[in-house]
């Protein structure tokens, strides 16, 4: 038998880390949570201690068990239970959710020990992945909790909250993207059901108990796996849902859309982001940053570099190709529950276009280092580089999402920033460039929605850096997660003339 965390209970040894937000994060009351310092050794038991019960982990099972449903009757009965309520939680007004949600972030707080186990073991997610993670989705809690404020002290007009919302994240951020979109609804005013992904049903449902815990009405927040495609249709596309968030590939938006002519979509799609390297670049940082952004939970982010270009000089040396293998090196492969693994398993077995790109070249391709396969079900692979992608390659312009990145190079920075711009993704995009007019140039002509400079393409933290798309990385209103718009986007506004 295995020792569960009991709930609520704060996660006995973590120990505060040292550093302090720092000060620009502290606009309009907000502070970022900040993520477990590895470096106190309290922290790192505390860890083992996660990492101990995470294979043979069952938090949430009993959950999704509790709240699966298979047929229509049942599905109408929570559609409706779910509107009903939300008019109450409309009228408790932006301040008595505010402070429902301030609550919840201090339970995923308390519960962050527990949602790292639960990522761990049904999600393939290491610590470190995970505990940043956390972290946003906290930020989240908070950050639309204030946000929710202020949508009540715009002059004149009166927002009008969807009444109802349906949440549809996927299983690659298992905690922070269905945190992230479900406090924002309710911030808004919105009643939710959330629908897990399939491969990350737990993880959702540890999730929901926290919110329900905080103090969410449990008809204000259903939870709900949907058994078959038949049904879940039917939940997206319903008449009474009027706001749908989708997290996921552009292909289910589409889907989506084919539902219902009218549906009132969010979508936060698709991306092929790439990292642009120039000879003015510090090529160690960019080394790093681009190991990070393509390895980072094995490439299985929206956000992650699948590509990056060398210009000039830093194309034709062995360099940076040396400095690149060096840092990739340093990524152990393995299970997320054995000490030491920085990269964990894929979310299935690779298929398709991905299997097809861990093993097989294009013309002129080489391997820089071959991906390799260290398990018999084909999730565990380490890294593989290929050199010599071409322009308008299918490596070049498709988004496969795991542990394989691509070299191009090109011999200006407006010959890179072309290949760039070629993709019909948006999403994120770096530079490594310490030469100003370089940066500037960059960001006059870069098209994403997340364009980073001398730094990595994943992890945006709420406030600071606000996620969303442009191209085919959004549909919808192509608002941005935790910033300062993403409510807008979650009803529309009344405004009311009485003729004098
Ligand atoms: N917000 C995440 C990041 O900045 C990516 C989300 C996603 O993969 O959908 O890394």
């Amino acid at each position: 038998s295995i020792a569960l965390m009991p709930a609520g209970v704060p996660s006995p040894n973590r120990v505060q880390d040292r550093r302090e937000p720092q000060a620009d994060g502290a606009r309009d009351g907000f502070r970022n949570a900040p993520d477990t310092d590895p470096s106190l050794a309290g922290n790192r038991e505390w860890a083992d201690g996660i990492r101990s019960r995470m294979e043979r982990s069952t938090l949430g099972v009993d959950t999704v068990e509790a709240h699966t449903v298979s047929d229509g009757e049942a599905l109408e009965d929570i559609v409706d239970r779910a509107v009903t309520a939300g008019e109450a939680w409309r009228a408790l007004g932006a301040a008595g959710r505010a402070e429902i949600l301030h609550r919840a972030g201090d339970v995923l707080e308390a519960r962050r020990a527990e949602l790292l186990e639960v990522m761990g073991s049904e999600a393939g997610k290491v610590i470190e992945q995970g505990d940043p993670e956390v972290s946003e989705a906290i930020d989240f809690a908070h950050y639309y909790a204030v946000s929710a404020e202020q949508l009540d002290q715009v002059d004149g007009a009166t927002f009008e909250p969807a009444r109802l919302t349906v949440v549809t994240p996927p299983w690659n951020f298992p905690v922070a993207i269905p945190a992230g979109s479900t406090l924002a609804a309710l911030a808004a005013g919105s009643p939710v059901i959330l629908k897990p992904a399939r491969a990350a049903r737990r993880c959702g449902a540890v999730l929901a108990e926290a919110l329900w815990e905080a103090g969410v009405p449990r008809d204000v927040l259903h939870f709900l796996q949907v058994e078959g495609r038949e049904l879940s249709g039917r939940l997206v596309s319903h008449e009474k849902v009027e706001r749908v968030i989708l997290t996921g590939g552009y292909e289910t938006a589409e889907l989506f859309r084919s539902l219902r002519r009218d549906l009132p979509l969010l979508a936060e799609t698709s991306g092929k982001n790439a990292i642009i390297v120039t000879p003015s670049a510090d090529l160690d940082l960019a080394a790093k940053d681009v190991a990070y952004s393509a390895f980072g939970h094995a490439g299985q982010k929206c956000s992650a570099a699948s590509l990056v270009v060398l210009v000039g000089s830093v194309a034709e040396s062995e360099r940076f190709r040396r400095q690149l293998l060096d840092a990739v090196e340093g990524y152990e492969v393995g299970m997320p529950w054995q000490d030491g693994s920085r990269i964990g398993p894929l979310i299935g077995p690779a298929e398709g276009k991905l299997a097809r790109a861990l093993t097989t070249l294009e013309p002129g391709q080489t391997w820089l280092r071959q991906p390799e396969r260290l398990d018999d079900a084909g999730a565990l692979w380490r890294p593989g580089i290929r050199d010599g992608v071409r322009a308008g390659s299918e490596f070049h312009l498709t988004e496969y999402f795991g542990p394989v990145l691509g070299i191009m190079t090109a011999a200006t920075l407006d010959e890179a920033i072309d290949l760039v711009n070629a993709i019909e993704y948006g999403l994120t995009s770096g530079l490594h460039a310490l030469d100003d007019a370089e940066i500037a140039r960059w960001l006059e002509r870069v098209e994403a929605g997340n364009a980073y400079v001398n730094r990595g393409t994943t992890g945006a933290i709420v406030q600071r850096q606000p996620f969303g798309g442009w191209k085919k990385s959004a549909v919808g209103a192509g608002t941005k997660a935790g910033g300062p718009s993403y409510l807008y986007g979650l009803g529309t506004w009344r405004d009311v003339a009485v003729r004098e």
